[in-house]
């Protein structure tokens, strides 16, 4: 197998990348902000409930909500302090949920470490609840706990892949952890090695990172006890770094409708949770804070950031010496799914990878005009779906058709409205579709 300029078979886009800003700038420490709000949901699943009452004195690591619910992942406090009010709060993602308000008493208090250094000697089940109480959840946009992706035996899960495509454009939060973390990433993938594929499990890095790939390389080769860690490149093409996209792309498995990579045999999750899981397993650290990238033409000091979980907009953007006087919008991870964010009191969640603020120079909307029938919506679409005809169907509030279409395939890529000529509003119409097509599901 080829272990370069690999790629799925259907759709995608070549877009330019805007990484220049800080791809080359070293992860910064934030320090600790006066007040963080700790969101009870940062992840798919139940939220959490808050352990803890107003008036609580509470230590950095300290679990500050939890859940019953299999589907859901412990928080935890990011600093030492107080607590000053439970509330519900926008997250900077735009989920509505309780956050635990804690003022920061400066002291750094931590609770005791507790790493899981004879995860060898383990059942996986052992394994699986140290995971969801050290609230370790996909880092890379989704928020899926990880724990849930463990179990192995059902189906057989019998190939790893770390996922360091970092496709969308601005973000370099992950380069940057593959540059300045590497033995602990390569470590932890041998961990999760350990447990599915002893003989070769995949490092996949985007072609555009090609000191990332350089420096894996090296490590791998220097360090003989990890000869059965595999680099592999794959093509710059938007969405690389999805799953299920990254699954065919590495070892040409295709995961089904409605499915998963844990179906189709393959342990999948992305570098940054990657980092959070060796620092759980071997450090004993709960995750309470995260690298982002600070980008757009819109701030005065892009950077990669470690910072808090928790820590609200307005303080990260004033980390990074404020934003510029023209400054149009400010987005909640990458440009093609992010949210915009429209409270900078709103906090990051474990799932933040960057805050872009933007100009004119990179929103420009545009007017919405009739199609022309080009068919680059439906020729990009890496779900193979008709955003078109979806959006034809969706305004004539025709959510059977949207159904035949298969509207609830769609995974929120942004691809067809970002090629549309005629400046179609196609994503947010067919992602209306797909609640529409669910919520009747429901009924
Ligand atoms: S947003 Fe949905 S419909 Fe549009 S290109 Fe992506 S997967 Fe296809
Ligand atoms: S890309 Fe836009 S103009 Fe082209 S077919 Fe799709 S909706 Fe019509």
């Amino acid at each position: 197998m080829s272990s370069r300029n690999l790629t799925f078979s259907v759709g995608g886009v070549h877009m330019d990348e805007h990484k220049t800003l800080t791809e080359h700038i070293p992860i910064e420490k934030m320090p600790a902000p006066d007040v963080v709000y700790i969101p009870m949901s940062q992840h798919i699943g139940a939220p959490c409930n808050p352990t803890v009452a107003v008036g609580d004195t509470v230590k950095v690591g300290q679990i500050v909500g939890n859940s019953e619910a299999y589907i859901s992942a412990a928080v935890h406090s990011s600093v030492s302090g107080s607590v000053k009010a439970i509330e519900k709060m926008y997250t900077a993602d735009g989920r509505y949920c309780d956050c635990v308000v804690i003022e920061n008493d400066k002291k750094d208090d931590a609770v005791e470490a507790n790493a899981l250094l004879n995860y060898k000697d383990v059942s996986m089940d052992e394994i699986i609840a140290f995971v969801k109480e050290k609230g370790i959840v996909g880092m890379g946009g989704a928020g899926f706990p990880l724990h849930a992706k463990l179990k192995g035996d059902d189906p057989v899960l019998d190939q790893c892949i770390i996922n360091g495509a970092e496709c969308e454009p601005f973000l370099t939060c992950d380069h940057r952890i593959m540059l300045e973390k590497t033995e602990e990433i390569l470590e932890g993938l041998e961990i999760f090695a350990e447990f599915y594929n002893k003989e070769v499990s995949y490092m996949a890095i985007e072609e555009n990172k090609p000191d990332a790939i350089s420096k894996m390389e090296d490590v791998i080769s220097e360090n003989p006890k990890w000869s059965n860690l595999k680099v592999v490149g794959c093509q710059t093409k938007y969405p690389q770094g999805d799953s299920k996209r990254l699954a065919e792309a590495v070892l040409g498995r295709i995961v089904p409708q409605n499915g998963v990579t844990n179906d189709v045999g393959v342990f999948l999750t992305n570098v940054g949770t990657t980092l959070a899981f060796y620092e759980a397993i071997i450090e004993g650290r709960p995750s309470y804070e995260r690298v982002i990238t600070v980008s757009g033409s819109g701030i005065s000091e892009p950077k990669n950031i470690l910072v808090k979980i928790g820590t609200s907009v307005g303080d990260i953007l004033d980390f990074c010496g404020g934003v510029k006087e023209e400054f149009v919008e400010i987005v909640c991870g990458g440009p093609m799914t992010g949210k915009s964010v429209f409270e900078l009191t709103s906090p990051i969640t474990k799932t933040t990878s960057g805050l872009l603020v933007f100009t004119k120079e990179e929103v420009n909307p545009g007017k919405e005009s009739p199609c022309i029938r080009c068919s680059k919506c439906v020729d990009n679409c890496p779900a193979n779906i008709n955003p078109t005809d979806i959006n034809a169907a969706i305004l004539k509030d025709n959510v059977e058709i949207c159904d035949e279409l298969h509207a609830d395939q769609c995974m929120e890529c942004g691809i067809c409205t970002f090629v549309c000529p005629a400046k179609r509003n196609l994503t947010a119409s067919v992602k209306l579709a797909k609640r529409e097509i669910r919520s009747r599901v429901k009924k």
